[in-house]
């Protein structure tokens, strides 16, 4: 069984992956991680991946899917994958349908408020580098070493946030509608009142019926 999980940052996709792990035995793959570990390992292909990554370039498609492959052939990946972050544009869609059987795409829809509310409240401590929330830290003092220097990183500043978001969306919607077309899109809505177990309910018998 395969899964693509599909959402803007901020939208839950991290939990969500985590209860399909339990749940179904199915491998969480996330393509930054896996260019980490290419690169860490300095194969053939982990070379090619560091030329692009090292120089700020972004992996073209054909590489990515790639390491995607190499991924899935390992043994660990029989009962499925969860693909995280991925495909983030048409093409890349269209090039993963040629090399990989897709069984469901879960896309987590939030508002621009639930995610400035989730990715705009993070605070890290300059002192030790831990990240605290706004929604259930206090940010006067660094929980971990008492630090009292905590400031909000550029990227995680209410326009970029945005800015982002809307870049997401640009990409997204072509690719919900590739999938749609496929019937293979499953919907479902993050509400700011839904613990990500909420959101998880919804999802959790369409798959078990895959
Ligand atoms: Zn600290």
């Amino acid at each position: 069984m395969n899964i693509i999980l599909n959402g803007a940052s901020g939208s839950g996709k991290g939990s969500m992956a985590g209860f399909l792990v339990r749940d179904f035995g199915l491998v969480h793959i996330s393509t930054g991680d896996l260019f980490r570990e290419q690169i860490a390992k300095q194969t053939p292909l982990g070379k090619k991946v560091e030329s692009y990554v090292s120089t700020g370039k972004w992996v073209p498609d054909e590489v990515t899917i790639e390491v995607l492959i190499d991924r899935m052939q390992q043994p660990d990946c029989a009962k499925g994958v969860i693909l995280d972050g991925f495909p983030r544009t048409l093409n890349q869609a269209i090039e993963l349908d040629k090399v990989l059987n897709v069984d469901l795409v879960i896309a987590i829809e939030v508002t621009d408020e639930i995610v400035q509310t989730r990715l705009g409240g993070r605070y890290m401590c300059r002192d030790c580098g831990t990240i605290h929330s706004t929604r259930w830290d206090k940010i006067d003092k660094c929980k971990k070493c008492g630090g009292i220097d905590l400031y909000q990183r550029d990227d995680d500043k209410a326009e970029f946030i945005q800015k982002r978001l809307e870049n997401f969306k640009l990409n997204n919607s072509e690719i919900l509608d590739f999938y749609r077309a496929k019937n293979k899109l499953f919907v479902v809505q993050d509400k700011i009142e839904n613990t990500p177990a909420d959101t998880y309910a919804l999802v959790k018998d369409t798959v078990a019926k895959l």
